[in-house]
């Protein structure tokens, strides 16, 4: 999993992998980056019901910028399985280190707050788990589960680690479980992972994509084919080219939905950002992407993988293809 975030905070405790970087200043932003304050009152419900469950969520944990706007539409994404990953990707503000053991009824916390702010739609993701035997797939087809019981029109989308060497099983594990999207972000350019994604694999990434849709097939042969969806970050050292080479590898391994969002550099121990991507170019990317066929294209500065999560699933479906921010 990776998260971007937009806190300028110190990074000492929070990310002892980073502490040998050398520090890269956290540049302004552009006027067209602009962050509302959470204020609202729905906000502050939503922060309420997501304590209450004693549960996490990657709104908070990398500091996203659409935090006001998601809070106050209730939309939050939950991520499972604690709060430290074990991976460092250089660009993701979440901490590293060595997981606490799985919490059994978190599955349900996760289907109570979801009941409790009445979502149409919701993302569940996860931090890497490369220590648990099955990376966690288990525990995240437990989570669908417990959802669908609690609130069985309530959309699924599950935002996946790659399952680390166990990608068969894992996909089986969690497709069983049925969700309604199946994401697992690509984020960048594949001669750039060994700097930004040390312990991903470029490849591997895409064919867990396109596996998903086989073993979906198989698993559920008379639904619908399933949908799936990937996000890339620029500003991490692409050039435009670049991004128009991942579409295409993605539409490549049929995925259905792409989202595409600047790169806000957390703090200075982290990857130093590249450049800022005008909204003007955004936009070219939405169209190279609409050409390319996806059912859905979000391209923006602040598009994350999860925003507005519901409205690219429906416009997938439906056919109303692109949407930029
Ligand atoms: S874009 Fe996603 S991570 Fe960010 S606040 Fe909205 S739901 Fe949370």
């Amino acid at each position: 999993m990776a998260i971007v975030i937009d806190r300028a905070a110190s990074a000492a405790p929070r990310h002892p992998e980073k502490a040998h970087r050398p520090d890269s200043p956290v540049l302004r932003k552009p006027d067209w980056i602009r962050v509302k304050a959470p204020v609202s009152r729905e906000y502050a419900e939503t922060k309420a019901i997501v304590r209450a469950h004693g549960l996490h969520t990657v709104c908070e944990e990398a500091g996203c910028p659409n935090i006001g706007e998601c809070w106050t539409h209730r939309h939050a994404t939950m991520m499972i399985m604690g709060d430290t990953c074990t991976r460092a990707c250089a660009f993701c503000n979440v901490k590293t280190g060595l997981p606490g053991p799985l919490r059994a009824e978190e599955p349900d916390h996760v289907a109570e707050a979801t009941f409790k702010l009445g979502l149409a739609h919701i993302v569940i993701t996860s931090v890497d788990r490369d220590d648990l035997p099955d990376r966690g797939a288990g525990h995240f087809a437990a989570t669908i589960r417990a959802i669908r019981r609690a609130s069985p029109d309530c959309g699924i989308e599950v935002l996946v680690p790659d399952f680390l060497g166990f990608r068969e099983q894992s996909l089986v594990a969690v497709l069983e479980a049925a969700p309604d999207v199946f994401n697992h972000n690509i984020e960048t350019a594949e001669h750039l992972y060994r700097r930004v994604r040390p312990k991903g694999d470029y490849r591997q990434a895409l064919d867990l994509l396109d596996r998903a849709k086989d073993v979906w097939g198989r698993l559920h042969p008379a639904r619908p084919p399933l949908l799936t969806k990937s996000g890339i970050i620029v500003g991490m050292g692409e050039s435009d080219a670049d991004v128009v080479e991942v579409m295409r590898d993605l539409r490549a391994h049929r995925v259905d939905v792409v989202t595409i969002g600047q790169y806000l550099q957390p703090t200075e121990r982290h990857l130093p950002l590249d450049r800022w991507v005008t909204p003007e170019q955004f936009r070219r990317f939405r169209e190279q992407g609409e050409e390319m066929g996806f059912g859905s294209v979000f391209a923006g500065p602040l598009v994350r993988s999860s925003y507005r999560a519901e409205e690219q699933r429906l416009a997938a479906e439906g056919g109303s293809r692109a949407v930029a921010h």
